[in-house]
């Protein structure tokens, strides 16, 4: 078993000069077959491993990567986490969530770099305001933590916005979530994987399903880039190859697959310290550990699986990222990136069972599927091991969208764009 990081096993290894630290998680050749599968290692796979082997001892477990751990979404996204949702399967879950994340480095033995700094959502008119009062009250009323600020509150806190009045959008006040923040996106992964290996999961990179075999109704077992896999259930957390991976078992899904891009600029010294959304315009940021400030804006506007960024975004994002943070004009960008968003028709998650047994899905996560991570972990678990969900993801079901149950959180209808 991988030793336990601490202040002990740190000074040890300092003394010869950190060359023996072990792995952080074995590279097991693949068994002939599992008791579960767990297709994709990202965050919420290696998430699903872990609670399947701590919350259920569920250990014959492994996860399937076609690449690398945490190379999908997971190593790619913007790192914010929040619960400030207002209706209630969205509000639960989510606060369920912030609350693992409260105590997620301490359960995983691996700091996964939380920082409760605060998320901050402008508003630019009357009926702005109005919305936010009333998802704010939504929020308190669901024992969720939120503040109504006015424009000066707002200044005070995130002194370096556009306050000035001749702008196109002037700010008029805000919605903070003190307890959201960002967390490290590499240390969630392999926090996860290291967690979950010590506990006995086999986690397998490079190793790509090419089919889902299906007797009977039933799952039988994966194909994959190093041989047939046997098991009897099959978990799919694979985002933005959702349907691409579902459709291997026969089952198409309502996700349109989107390009998202993160911006990182050149660093600078701390300055930013909560986490800035400019809704109107579409546009976040907040500075990382390393002085970067780490942005996003909208998806790309047309299905696609390039995992790449693209000019046209830069210009559409940074342009939005301006007209609330016009100091940014002088910055350097240094980097961009796309990831593949698996958009649902109703903007909320899809966690839960299928019409074949022993096949599970987790995906449809849009642009949020990071702050989700331990909980849907969690409730993914339990949800495979006890063929059923968990309170927290019953709302979540693949059926929800012919049954008219959707959860369209934004009001904005089947329009992947418009969540
Ligand atoms: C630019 C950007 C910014 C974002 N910002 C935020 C944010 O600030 N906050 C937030 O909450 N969310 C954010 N998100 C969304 C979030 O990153 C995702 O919803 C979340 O990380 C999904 O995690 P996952 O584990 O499901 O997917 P991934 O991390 O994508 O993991 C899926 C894995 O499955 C693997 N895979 C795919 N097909 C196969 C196969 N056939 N066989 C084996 N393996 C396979 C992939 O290689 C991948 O590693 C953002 C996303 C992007 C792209």
């Amino acid at each position: 078993m991988a030793l336990s990081y601490s202040a002990f096993s740190l000074a040890r290894h300092a003394l010869t000069g950190h060359r023996h630290w072990p792995r952080a998680w074995r590279d097991p050749a693949p068994k002939p077959r599992y008791s579960a599968i767990i297709i994709g290692g990202g965050g919420h796979g290696l998430a699903s491993a872990y609670y399947l082997a701590k919350e259920h001892s569920i250990t014959d477990v492994a996860v399937l990567e076609r690449g690398w751990l945490g190379g999908g979404n997971t190593g790619r996204n913007t790192t914010i986490i929040r619960s400030n949702y207002l209706l209630e399967p969205n509000a639960h879950f989510y606060e369920f969530s912030l609350k693992l994340w409260e105590g997620l480095s301490r359960d995983l033995n691996y700091n996964a770099m939380v920082s409760q700094r605060g998320v901050v959502n402008l508003a630019h008119s009357d009926a702005q305001m109005d919305n936010f009062a009333y998802r704010g009250n939504a929020m308190r009323l669901n024992g969720i933590d939120a503040e109504l600020l006015d424009r000066a509150a707002v200044q005070r806190l995130v002194p370096m916005l556009d306050y000035s009045d001749h702008v196109r959008f002037p700010i008029y006040g805000a919605l903070l979530q003190r307890r959201g923040g960002t967390a490290r996106h590499d240390a969630v992964a392999w926090g996860f994987a290291r967690a979950a290996d010590r506990r006995g999961v086999d986690i397998i990179q490079n190793c790509e399903v090419t089919g889902i075999r299906v007797e009977q109704g039933r799952v039988r077992g994966v194909e994959t880039t190093r041989g047939f896999i046997a098991a009897d259930k099959v978990g799919i957390a694979v985002a933005g190859h959702s349907s691409h991976v579902a459709a291997m078992a026969g089952l198409r899904l309502p996700i349109e697959s989107h390009v998202l891009q993160a911006f990182v600029s050149e660093p600078l010294k701390p300055f930013f310290d909560t986490v800035v959304t400019f809704g109107v315009g579409h546009f976040y940021v907040s500075q990382s550990d390393k002085g970067e400030l780490v942005m996003g804006g909208d998806i790309d506007m047309y299905n696609s699986y390039a995992q790449r960024g693209n000019l046209p975004m830069v210009e559409h994002t940074l342009a939005a990222g301006l007209a609330v943070l016009p100091m940014m004009s002088r910055l350097r960008m240094m980097r961009l990136w796309g990831g593949v968003m698996d958009m649902t028709m109703d903007g909320s998650p899809i966690i839960g069972k299928t019409p074949i047994e022993g096949l599970y899905i987790d995906g449809g996560w849009c642009y949020g599927g990071f702050k989700a991570t331990p909980a849907s972990g969690f409730v993914f678990a339990h949800t495979i091991a006890q063929d059923r969900p968990h309170p927290l993801n019953e709302a979540f079901t693949l059926d929800r969208f012919e049954r008219g149950a959707a959860i369209d959180e934004r009001g904005a209808g089947p329009t992947p764009n418009a969540h």
